[in-house]
């Protein structure tokens, strides 16, 4: 177990492209095991290489629905909209409003170097987008509306809890184009 400290915004290497992983060596599996425990440590449900200065494509994700490792991962097919909430453990204390899709197709390799694909909604499709823009050197920032520290959103009641039953509780807040047809 090993929890590595977290680079945060103005770090060159959250603005790199990561490089793709050749191979899944024994090396690659234990990176992924201590994102995993950094990402727990820290309480986030993401966290991608980049964030621990490595500058290659591997992601963690766990919205509480068990841990999911990614290696290479490729967003291979989106669809829907949806505008909530998120953070990042890179910029702590900022939240934003970002639009991504609802569902999503993720495919790339798991810790032992197997195929994977990851068919997602919701929490989960939204942290493997935010997650998958880190390994191209996007920060949610760049994306993001209505943009405020922590103790700005305190003032208008919101916290992460609020964020997610939001999600959970439908697709009430799709943007108004995206109308099914
Ligand atoms: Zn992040």
């Amino acid at each position: 177990m090993a929890v590595l400290q977290i680079r945060l915004e103005g770090d060159p290497v959250l603005r790199q492209k990561a490089k793709p992983v050749p191979k899944v060596t024994k090396r690659v599996t234990k990176l992924l095991q201590d994102m995993l425990d950094t990402m727990y440590a820290a309480d986030g449900v993401g966290l991608a290489a980049p964030q621990i200065g490595i500058s290659e494509r591997l992601i963690v994700v766990d919205v509480g629905e068990g841990p999911i490792c990614l290696v290479n991962p490729e967003l291979v097919h989106g669809e829907g909209s949806v505008i909530d909430r998120e953070g990042c453990l890179s910029i702590p204390g900022v939240y934003g409003y970002v639009e991504r899709y609802e569902r999503v197709v993720v495919t790339g390799l798991d810790a032992k170097g197997k195929p994977k694909k990851v068919d997602a909604q919701g929490w989960l499709a939204r942290a493997l987008q935010h997650e998958i823009d880190h390994l191209d050197g996007i920060l949610f920032i760049d994306k993001a509306t209505g943009i405020a520290r922590d103790a700005e959103a305190d003032e208008s009641d919101e916290n992460e809890t609020a964020a997610s039953s939001e999600n959970d509780a439908g697709n009430t807040n799709i943007g108004k184009e995206a109308e099914q047809s």
